[in-house]
């Protein structure tokens, strides 16, 4: 259908795109609450969130991404003058904005590879409407560059980190990439205020399921939340297999057994972590079902790959290219009709209908769409 024209009349607010009684009273409350136009898909789902990859470069191998027998000597990445500039970025995360998206990721490869990276989050803290801007990082730069990145007006940092044992992290990121370095990189983030600081561990059974209890022990009692992450199916090149997910229930199983967790509430609706908190008083943990129990219904992302292509889902086979529009002239009000178009047309839950057939399908790379 033509999206109806969006605006706020009075406390009215008009969801963008779909008939007001199909959209879901659930985030209609939400953007009401917020007092905010929400542009919704066709599952009534709003636009919240633009995750934006800077490069599609990293300085890791991590098998469950990047495998270095697909991401070798001779792959080739995005020339840089494919590259959407800073500029660029910061007008479509204007744009976004404008659709009602308050919360920026940047992420990649790996964000901090990007020159200058300081520079586009100066720029995008000053977006109108922007609450908030998060990194995602191997935490390989991050010790040299979080104060530097937190007076830029980044918020909130999550650092990967799959074990605590060098042997068996350098062997995930499969370039022996220490473990200390990163402890330096989380430790220099809460030191200058970017807390909490996330600390992501994807799970892959029996290559690092052994290494969970650690992992808890160690970030219990620091300004740090653990999040143990499913391992998915993302791309084409990472060899999933389902039996090598741990799903998040088992993994609970296992942290309740040393320390009893119970549940909290998600502190905002689309959070994808189910957050526990240990009823000792140590801290919380987040648990991401990805793959076990999916969360399509309440997923409000976008995402920029770094060469400005707009995907819908992290399972899309492909994206629309806004790197045309913002380079062939196009003006804030055609790139804006295009956004909306995008949105209000989206039907993706691929994890709801995930199948053995899916699995296999051609879909686009995690370093290329930004995790
Ligand atoms: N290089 C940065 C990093 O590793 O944090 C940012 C990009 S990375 C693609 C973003 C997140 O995706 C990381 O936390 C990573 O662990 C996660 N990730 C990558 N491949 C995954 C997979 N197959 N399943 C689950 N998470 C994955
Ligand atoms: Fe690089 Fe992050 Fe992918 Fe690991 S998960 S290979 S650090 S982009
Ligand atoms: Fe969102 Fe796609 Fe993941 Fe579902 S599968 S939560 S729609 S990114």
């Amino acid at each position: 259908m033509q999206p109806s024209k969006s605006d706020k009349s009075g406390d009215r607010i008009r969801l963008v795109g779909v008939p007001r009684e199909r959209a879901d009273s659930h985030w209609r409350r939400y953007a009401e609450d917020l007092g905010v136009i929400a542009t919704v898909d066709t599952l009534a789902r709003p636009l919240r969130e633009l995750r934006i990859s800077v490069t599609d470069r990293c300085n890791f191998r991590c098998s469950y991404c990047m495998p270095k027998e697909i991401f070798g000597g001779d792959f080739v990445f995005m020339p840089r003058d494919e590259l959407l500039t800073f500029e660029e970025i910061a007008r479509v995360a204007r744009l976004f904005a404008e659709q009602g998206v308050k919360k920026l990721r940047l992420t990649g490869g790996e964000p901090l590879l990007r020159r200058d990276l300081e520079r586009l989050i100066e720029m995008l803290a000053g977006t109108d409407g922007i609450a908030d801007i998060a990194l995602t990082t191997n935490g390989a730069a991050l010790a040299g560059k979080a104060q530097a990145l937190k007076h830029a007006g980044l918020t909130r940092v999550s650092v990967s980190l799959d074990a605590l044992d060098d042997e068996v992290f350098g062997a995930m990121n499969d370039v022996g990439f220490p473990v200390r370095r990163v402890l330096e990189g989380i430790d220099a983030a809460a030191h200058v205020g970017l807390l909490p600081v996330k600390v992501n561990m994807v799970v892959k059974r029996g290559v690092n399921d052994h290494c969970i209890l650690a992992m808890a022990e160690y970030f219990r009692e620091r300004p740090a939340i653990l999040r143990l992450i499913e391992f998915m199916d993302v791309g084409t090149t990472n060899r999933w297999k389902p039996d090598e997910v741990v799903p998040a229930a088992e993994i609970h199983r296992m942290i309740d057994a040393r320390w009893p967790l119970e549940p909290l509430a998600a502190s905002h609706p689309g959070e994808v972590a189910s957050r526990y908190r240990y009823r000792d008083g140590g801290g919380q943990i987040g648990l991401i079902a990805s793959v076990t129990k999916p969360f399509c219904g309440s997923c409000t992302r976008a995402r920029l790959s770094a060469d400005g292509k707009l995907h819908t889902c992290l399972f899309a086979t492909s994206g629309h290219d806004l790197r045309a529009l913002l380079r062939g002239g196009a003006s804030d009000q055609e790139i804006t009709r295009q956004l909306r178009s995008i949105w209000t047309s989206r039907a993706d839950r691929y994890s709801e209908t995930r199948t053995a057939l899916s699995t296999d399908q051609p879909k686009v790379e995690m370093s290329y769409i930004g995790g």
